[in-house]
């Protein structure tokens, strides 16, 4: 894990010269909404009801392969290792999307997933409270997502559950900036390693077929780590003061097969 660090500090680097350059980044400066069509978790407009609010949501209730899932009777598999790539960079913005906390990442950004032959990129992270996979029934207190995509749109889902305990510095670095509303806060002299979203041992995972569990429900590799990282119980609770449960409910396997790596 040291090795790794030391070389994330170099692309760090490296990275923080190219990004002073103008146009570099395709992030928006101002905050724009994920969503063309308003959603909510409960209600009229609640997780009943999403793909009813836009065609491009059909997945959410016609799909049969979504996310979240409670995960039981895994196959033990020998499944590829999760070959990460993290760079500790300027963190830009800090958005809260109306749903959750979230970082979005501009192309290029050199943060990869390599796995069963693809090279995904990281999009974006963000956080849910409590977790929305469960484990033979069992939610942790939180549950980070890094969201992937490769070049060809296929998407990827990496999940880590969260429990109380020590702080944890990159969740304590973008809580120090999140908007209380809807928006995005800038921010300057900030360096943040996504990296440090993994537990030490990230390589024990889940793997199925699922998907973004918002709208619009994309169908994603899901791989979810068995190892959990820990936050402060402050550190949960500030995130509840603003979004004390945003998470859907565990979807139908539909014949899904959760495989388990040795
Ligand atoms: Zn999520």
């Amino acid at each position: 894990m040291n090795k790794i660090r030391r070389a994330t500090v170099l692309a760090g680097a490296g990275f923080l010269a190219c990004a002073s350059l103008p146009g570099h980044s395709a992030l928006p400066e101002t905050y724009v909404s994920p969503w063309k069509t308003p959603w909510d978790y409960e209600g009229a407009r609640g997780a009943d009801h999403w793909s009813e609010l836009d065609p491009a949501y059909a997945p959410c209730n016609e799909g049969r392969e979504q996310s979240p899932i409670d995960i039981r009777d895994a196959q033990p598999t020998d499944l590829p290792d999760l070959r990460f790539v993290f760079r500790d960079a300027p963190l830009r913005y800090v958005t809260n999307n109306g749903h959750t906390i979230r970082v979005n990442y501009p192309a290029g950004n050199g943060n990869l997933l390599l796995v069963e032959g693809r090279r995904y990129e990281l999009l974006q992270f963000h956080f849910h409270r409590p977790s929305e996979h469960t484990v033979s029934g069992t939610r942790y207190d939180m549950e980070a997502h890094l969201m992937y995509r490769t070049t060809e749109g296929q998407v990827a889902g990496v999940n880590v559950f969260i429990k109380s305990g020590q702080s944890n510095p990159t969740i304590e670095r973008v809580w120090q900036h999140m908007p209380p509303t809807e928006g995005q806060n800038h921010v300057a002299g900030v360096d943040l390693d996504p990296g440090g979203l993994l537990p030490r041992d990230p390589h024990g995972y889940y793997s199925y077929p699922g998907s973004l569990t918002a709208p619009p429900c994309t169908e994603a590799a899901m791989f979810v780590l068995k190892n959990p990282v820990e936050a402060t119980t402050e550190q949960i609770a500030a995130f509840a003061r603003l979004y004390p449960h945003d998470v859907r409910a565990v979807q139908p396997l539909y014949g899904r097969v959760v495989r388990e790596s040795r």
